[in-house]
Protein backbone atom coordinates (compact mmCIF):
# COMPACT_ATOMS: atom_id res chain seq x y z
CA UNK A 1 0.00 0.00 0.00
CA UNK A 2 1.61 3.35 -0.90
CA UNK A 3 -0.20 6.83 0.10
CA UNK A 4 -0.04 10.09 -2.30
CA UNK A 5 1.36 13.45 -0.75
CA UNK A 6 -2.54 14.53 -0.35
CA UNK A 7 -2.97 11.80 1.77
CA UNK A 8 0.32 11.88 3.83
CA UNK A 9 -0.45 15.54 4.05
CA UNK A 10 -3.74 15.14 5.96
CA UNK A 11 -2.15 12.47 8.54
CA UNK A 12 0.32 14.64 9.13
CA UNK A 13 -1.61 17.37 9.72
CA UNK A 14 -3.94 14.98 11.78
CA UNK A 15 -0.96 13.89 14.13
CA UNK A 16 0.36 17.47 14.76
CA UNK A 17 -3.28 18.20 15.73
CA UNK A 18 -3.26 15.26 17.92
CA UNK A 19 -0.16 16.56 19.33
CA UNK A 20 -1.00 19.84 20.04
CA UNK A 21 -4.81 18.40 21.64
CA UNK A 22 -1.96 16.61 24.53
CA UNK A 23 0.23 19.91 24.54
CA UNK A 24 -3.30 21.77 25.75
CA UNK A 25 -4.46 19.80 27.85
CA UNK A 26 -2.20 18.42 30.16
CA UNK A 27 -3.62 17.35 33.33
CA UNK A 28 -7.36 16.67 31.83
CA UNK A 29 -6.69 13.43 30.57
CA UNK A 30 -10.76 12.94 29.94
CA UNK A 31 -11.27 15.98 27.76
CA UNK A 32 -7.76 15.12 25.37
CA UNK A 33 -9.57 11.39 25.17
CA UNK A 34 -13.10 12.80 23.97
CA UNK A 35 -10.83 15.28 21.44
CA UNK A 36 -8.67 12.26 20.54
CA UNK A 37 -11.73 9.99 19.71
CA UNK A 38 -13.47 13.13 18.32
CA UNK A 39 -10.03 13.76 15.74
CA UNK A 40 -10.12 9.42 14.99
CA UNK A 41 -13.99 9.36 14.08
CA UNK A 42 -13.65 12.88 11.70
CA UNK A 43 -10.77 10.96 10.13
CA UNK A 44 -12.57 7.87 9.35
CA UNK A 45 -15.72 9.54 8.35
CA UNK A 46 -14.83 11.90 6.12
CA UNK A 47 -10.92 11.49 4.82
CA UNK A 48 -10.98 14.19 2.71
CA UNK A 49 -10.74 17.06 5.29
CA UNK A 50 -8.92 17.41 7.67
CA UNK A 51 -10.64 16.59 11.07
CA UNK A 52 -12.17 19.84 13.00
CA UNK A 53 -10.76 19.47 16.56
CA UNK A 54 -14.59 19.82 18.13
CA UNK A 55 -16.92 18.80 15.44
CA UNK A 56 -19.87 19.27 17.40
CA UNK A 57 -18.77 22.25 19.40
CA UNK A 58 -18.58 22.03 23.12
CA UNK A 59 -22.32 21.91 25.68
CA UNK A 60 -22.90 25.09 26.55
CA UNK A 61 -23.76 23.55 30.04
CA UNK A 62 -20.94 21.98 31.58
CA UNK A 63 -18.40 22.52 28.35
CA UNK A 64 -17.28 19.24 27.67
CA UNK A 65 -17.38 18.20 23.69
CA UNK A 66 -20.42 17.36 22.13
CA UNK A 67 -20.50 13.90 21.05
CA UNK A 68 -23.22 13.14 19.02
CA UNK A 69 -25.68 15.16 16.70
CA UNK A 70 -28.89 14.37 15.15
CA UNK A 71 -28.75 15.54 11.88
CA UNK A 72 -31.87 17.57 10.81
CA UNK A 73 -31.52 21.02 10.40
CA UNK A 74 -32.87 21.54 13.75
CA UNK A 75 -31.58 18.82 15.44
CA UNK A 76 -29.41 18.56 19.14
CA UNK A 77 -26.44 17.92 20.23
CA UNK A 78 -25.85 15.55 22.95
CA UNK A 79 -22.87 16.18 24.80
CA UNK A 80 -19.98 13.33 26.36
CA UNK A 81 -21.56 13.84 30.03
CA UNK A 82 -25.44 13.39 28.16
CA UNK A 83 -26.39 17.16 28.46
CA UNK A 84 -29.13 17.48 24.94
CA UNK A 85 -29.20 21.05 23.81
CA UNK A 86 -30.05 22.87 20.35
CA UNK A 87 -26.74 22.06 17.75
CA UNK A 88 -27.14 25.84 17.25
CA UNK A 89 -26.14 26.66 21.06
CA UNK A 90 -22.97 24.52 21.53
CA UNK A 91 -20.14 26.28 21.99
CA UNK A 92 -17.07 27.32 19.41
CA UNK A 93 -14.31 27.13 22.23
CA UNK A 94 -14.62 25.22 25.60
CA UNK A 95 -15.57 27.04 28.62
CA UNK A 96 -12.76 28.22 30.37
ZN1 LIG B 1 -22.78 18.88 29.09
Amino acid sequence: MSLDNETVEKLGNSILSIASVLRKIQGRQSEALDMLENIGTSIINDPTTLPRLAPYGYCQDCGKLGSNRERSPNGDTTCSAGHKYPSTAALETPKP
